[in-house]
């Protein structure tokens, strides 16, 4: 290990002899790296009169401190930290006090072995940082890339470890004098900021603030290169920019995402409580889902019919340099403390569901048809990364996707596992490696639809797996043989484990709970491969480790059209109007829609028409029989519109019934039966508080049976809030506790999770 002091303060004086000289050495474990640990732990030791050294090594920190204070600076330790760390453990050891301390000293970074230390993810401006931006004496002022220890991007400019300028995106701008100087100073808050860059010696943008700001208040689409890669940005209250957004991206209903100044200008749209709150402020910057206020602000067109619109916060000081020109360039950051009457639409640029464009030819070829400018600049994106999207989920956040400002933070596991990869299944792909006792599910992948996307994944793997410096010993897939994802896991030459869909959605939940089973789980979803090869999802299944057994399921449905009958719900009403014996109402109601005998003759004969156990399929059967949206141009549109609707969930006494024997089968046909002569709303409420009572009824006593007290929720049907608020008040009526998915999403985003989870607990028997 080299132990070259880079920096000695000078003029401490020795340590008294009274009170007592001790010497402890301190190991510090967690994510302390790049987060200006080193130097907090500095000026500590400067308070409390302390000699000795600090340093980074493979496993964290490691410090030595003498003097007559190692106690109370052991305190402070514990109590204090830099606002980007995160400390799992702190362990401390009595040394032989030596006499030829000169003073405190930071070391240069040792390397040996292998990495145990993550890279952080991107974090938004901290305060320190906007003051200096909107200080016109400043010599970063209005610099759209400043950054400090305590905040800027991380993951988007690495391209691997250890996390060092010359690691980065940033190695081509060598550091002016003054920003070196800032560089080598302990006291400094960008001591070994690597990012470091000023408007004398940083990255520059294409176009100046002032234009961009000027073109977005005409009207103007702009696609602007941010962290994780471009976005496509637009004045939100002007219909006829939102629409021809809309348009020119060939993007029909699909809700985008607003970016407004400050909490103060989000509460101008969106009912905000105070968990969202914390989560729009959070130093993460996601999407957060609200509630929307009516009237026309933002325009209707942004999120059409849906009573939740997504707000973000800026999460880089190009943001905010550019809401800073559209408030009039006030001084100072007092501004932000006011409401601003601007909403800016921010959307990924990724042209027909294809992975975010990041390279400025490419954004040239494919955005030049979208956007009316395309605005770059000359610092690469090393790794794609998009937005996350939150939402509060019975009294806590949850994940719809989780990507920018989170990955790539481990999760905790209960104990150490082997090392292995998780492929995910095909939907809002991710992946996952565990590594020690910690997994890493990596950002929002996508659909693996396309070449560009699968390339995506491969990229994904290469680059987190390089990070890590873990070499798995096993790839986990979904069970579906033909997935690419499943292919590609057979293909890799490591021992393959095929993980049924739902199986990895409840491991998912368990194992960010720090829990294997046995338990009890709902898994509520919208497709998955079963074990007998049928399409399941709305399960009752024993998840044991690495094994499962299903206890129930939804009664089946007919899919008419096969796959065509996932995105049109009008044909699951179809299924279900012929399952109620009133086959004869289907082409009356649905022949505007392409019903005609063709479809009946699927239903009487089953041919083209396989059946499905899928809680997503019964929602959308829901929907076309009320009449709320026949046909979706998004996954899950009909049901987030129906879940809009629901103001005050009824439950309809008995329109449900629980049978069977060894396998208990919930029908919810009655249910369906009794949504007939409802108003959109009336059968919103209805549906939502009947499916949640039902769902209660037939899982409590699987798990009252087992002498279980927790319940496992999963499955995409997980991120409605309606639904999930009601299971977990009636499942805690019954003194069962919902385990609901919190550190990744409940949709396929977070089946590598589980997947990983499964194989990891497979390796280990
Ligand atoms: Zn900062
Ligand atoms: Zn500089
Ligand atoms: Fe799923």
């Amino acid at each position: 290990m080299s132990s070259a002091a880079l920096v000695t303060m000078g003029d401490t004086p020795k340590p008294p002899a009274q009170p007592l000289v001790t010497r402890t050495r301190v190991r510090v474990r967690g994510l302390v790296q790049g987060v200006g640990f080193r130097p907090f732990v500095y000026r500590l030791a400067e308070r409390h009169g302390l000699t000795g050294w600090v340093r980074n090594d493979e496993q964290g920190v490691i410090l030595e401190v003498q003097g007559g204070a190692c106690a109370a600076f052991l305190d402070d330790l514990a109590r204090e930290r830099p606002p980007l760390s995160r400390v799992d453990a702190v362990e401390a050891e009595q040394v032989a006090p030596r006499a030829d301390d000169r003073g405190f000293a930071i070391d240069a970074s040792a390397r040996a072995g292998t990495a145990s230390v993550a890279i952080g993810p991107d974090h938004a401006p901290c305060r320190a940082c906007l003051e200096e931006l909107f200080d016109p004496g400043a010599r970063r002022y209005g610099y759209p890339f400043l950054n400090c220890t305590h905040c800027g991007p991380r993951y988007t400019i690495t391209r691997g470890l250890p996390y060092d300028r010359p690691k980065t995106s940033m190695a081509g701008f060598p550091m002016c004098a003054e920003c070196a100087r800032e560089y080598h100073d302990p006291r400094d808050r960008r001591f070994h900021a690597q990012p470091i860059a000023c408007p004398a010696c940083g990255p520059r943008l294409s176009l100046a603030v002032g234009d961009v700001a000027r073109r977005l208040r005409e009207g103007q689409i702009v696609a602007l290169k941010g962290a994780g890669g471009f976005l496509l940005a637009c004045d939100a209250r002007d219909d006829g920019a939102v629409a021809a957004l809309r348009a020119r991206k060939q993007r029909d209903a699909r809700p985008f995402a607003c970016m407004v100044a400050s909490l103060a200008s989000a509460r101008l749209l969106a009912e905000i409580g105070p968990d969202e709150a914390a989560l729009l402020e959070g130093s993460p910057r996601p999407i957060v889902l609200v509630r929307r206020l009516s009237g026309d602000r933002p325009s209707p067109r942004v999120a059409p019919d849906l009573a939740w619109i997504g707000l973000m916060l800026p999460s880089t000081p190009l943001h905010y340099a550019i809401f800073h020109e559209l408030a009039g360039r006030p001084d100072g950051v007092a501004w932000l403390d006011a409401p601003l009457d601007v909403a800016l639409v921010m959307t990924s640029a990724n042209p027909g569901g294809e992975p975010l464009v990041i390279d400025d030819a490419d954004a040239a070829a494919r955005l030049g048809g979208i956007a009316d400018v395309v605005v770059t600049h000359d610092r690469d994106v090393v790794v794609r990364n998009d937005d996350s999207v939150m939402r509060v989920v019975a009294g806590a956040p949850t994940f719809l996707r989780r990507a920018r400002g989170y990955v790539p933070e481990p999760l905790r596991l209960p104990f150490e596992v082997p090392p292995v990869l998780a492929v995910g299944a095909h939907l809002k792909a991710t992946v996952c490696f565990t590594r020690g006792r910690e997994a890493f599910v990596s950002q929002h992948v996508g659909d693996l639809d396309d070449a560009a996307t699968y390339r995506f994944l491969e990229e994904t793997i290469d680059h987190l797996g390089r990070a890590l410096e873990v070499t798995p010993v096993a790839v986990a897939h979904d069970l579906h043989p033909d997935l690419l994802s499943s292919r590609r896991a057979l293909a890799s030459g490591l021992r393959a484990v095929p993980v049924q869909h739902h199986h990895a959605h409840l491991a998912a939940v368990l194992a960010e709970h720090g829990q294997r089973g046995p338990a009890v789980g709902l898994a509520l979803d919208g497709y998955g491969y079963g074990s007998d090869g049928g399409a399941w999802g709305g399960e009752l299944l024993l998840v044991d480790g690495a094994r499962f057994e299903r206890l129930g399921h939804l009664s089946p449905l007919r899919l008419p059209g096969g796959d065509a009958a996932a995105r049109a719900p009008w044909r699951m009403a179809a299924a279900a109007l012929h399952a109620l014996g009133r086959g004869d109402e289907i082409i009356k109601r649905f022949g505007h829609m392409g019903a005609n005998t063709v479809l009946l003759s699927m239903l009487d004969r089953g041919v083209r028409a396989p059946w499905t156990t899928s809680m997503g399929r019964w929602f959308d059967a829901a929907c076309g029989l009320l009449g709320v949206r026949l046909d979706a141009s998004y996954e899950g549109e009909a049901p987030m519109v129906l879940e809009s609707l629901v103001t005050r969930p009824s439950v309809s006494p008995g329109a449900y019934r629980i049978s069977g024997e060894g396998t208990r089968v919930l029908d919810l046909l009655p249910l369906l039966a009794a949504l007939g002569g409802r108003s959109p709303a009336d059968g919103a409420d209805v549906f939502h508080g009947t499916l949640a009572a039902a769902l209660v009824e037939w899982a409590a006593p699987a798990v009252r049976e087992r002498d279980l007290r927790t319940v496992v929720l999963g499955g995409g049907c997980v991120m409605n809030e309606v639904l999930t608020g009601l299971l977990v008040e009636g499942f805690q009526r019954q003194g069962i506790t919902a385990l609901v998915p919190r550190a990744v999403p409940a949709n396929d985003g977070g089946l590598s999770l589980g997947q990983a989870w499964v194989a990891a607990l497979e390796l280990m028997e």
